[in-house]
């Protein structure tokens, strides 16, 4: 049996977030500048190479696979990917197979995800407003999410929404969000901007909304219950006592999750991070492309790779100053 991936922590590595493209249809201005240039195609890991790769690291004790971008249901032939992936899921070693997605496509993909054995998707939304939403995501349109999120429940996917908050834009809309989740039985997660990508004119610091005083103010009208559950992640969960909802707040600037990362990340080019705040990384498209590459190759650069994870990272605006600035984008990387 092969070894599973130990980091030089001592911390298992399970879960592996797997950027599939850096495209995207929207233009969220917290993630992307309107005008993206983006990588030439023969540079993305084919779908081919996205499976040997998702393989190996499954063959390694990986039992949750994340799939994000970019949007993933962007890129195409994805559903040929996903259900490929079918195959672990249905052996027992891949225990979940899940995305983050926009919602754009979703119309179209729900059912073929819940086939491949998709059972739960993070569904990204920041408002509930028409106009702020179209502001927001530059090219997005709100309909069509809603109506991506209404085929995803009736396809028996469990939606969860991912929302970051953002002061002087959807703070008003705490309670709305809250109860419209709520009646649509569907947990909420903010999640704290990040100084990530280039700022442009655009000052993070002006659009930090802690998430601190976002549950202080949940807590005027709900009962918050702090839940011990951790994903091994940046988030921590609520529970509301009203609702019985799970809220859950990541908050990778104010609080220290480091010591229990289970995860690590591979761009769509096939550079595998081994932590969102830190530069190091491997790239092991190399090992992937090799004229003389087997599996054996790969599962060696993998456990270089992991070797390198280091025990935590910067971000820090605790200066009320950005420091600790990444110049990747989120899209890169996978959010
Ligand atoms: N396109 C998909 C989506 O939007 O869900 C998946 C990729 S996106 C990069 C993943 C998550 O990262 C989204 O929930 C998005 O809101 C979040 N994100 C992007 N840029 C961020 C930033 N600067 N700070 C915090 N979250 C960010
Ligand atoms: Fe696209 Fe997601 Fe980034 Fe928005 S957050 S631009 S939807 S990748």
């Amino acid at each position: 049996m092969t070894v599973s991936l130990i980091d030089p922590f001592q911390r298992a590595i399970t879960y592996l977030r797997v950027s599939v493209t850096d495209r995207c249809d929207f233009r969220c201005v917290y993630c992307m500048s309107e005008n993206m240039t983006f990588l030439p195609k023969k540079e993305l890991l084919t779908l081919e190479e996205l499976d040997r790769m998702c393989s190996a690291f499954i063959g390694m004790g990986v039992e949750k696979l994340r799939i994000t971008g970019g949007e993933p249901l962007v890129r195409r032939g994805i559903m040929n990917f996903f259900k490929s992936m079918t195959r672990h899921l249905e052996s027992g070693a891949l225990k979940e197979l899940t995305l983050t997605t926009n919602g754009s496509q979703l119309e179209k993909y729900a059912a073929d995800l819940y086939a491949a054995g998709v059972r739960r998707v993070n569904i990204s939304l920041d408002t509930l407003d028409e106009q702020k939403f179209a502001d927001i995501t530059r090219w997005g349109r709100l309909p069509q999410v809603l109506r991506g999120i209404d085929a995803a429940q009736s396809a028996g996917l469990r939606v969860k929404i991912n929302t970051v908050a953002l002061k002087g834009f959807n703070e008003d809309e705490l309670f709305r969000l809250t109860e419209w989740c709520a009646e649509r039985d569907m947990d909420i997660t903010w999640i704290e901007v990040m100084p990530m990508g280039d700022l442009g004119n655009e000052n993070r610091l002006d659009q930090y909304w802690s998430l601190k005083d976002l549950r202080a103010t949940l807590a005027e009208q709900y009962t918050v219950i702090d839940s011990t559950e951790r994903s091994g992640g940046p988030a921590r969960y609520v529970r509301l006592e009203e609702t019985g909802q799970k809220i859950g707040f990541i908050t990778p600037l104010t609080h220290n999750f480091c010591e229990s990362c289970n995860r690590v990340r591979l761009t769509c080019t096939g550079e595998l991070y081994m932590c969102l705040g830190q530069e190091d990384m491997a790239d092991l498209r190399g090992a992937l492309r090799d004229e003389k590459s087997d599996e054996t190759m790969l599962e060696g650069a993998i456990r270089d790779a992991i070797r390198l994870k280091p025990k935590g990272h910067d971000f820090d605006y605790s200066r009320q100053e950005v420091s600790g600035q990444m110049s990747r984008h989120m899209s890169h990387t996978g959010g």
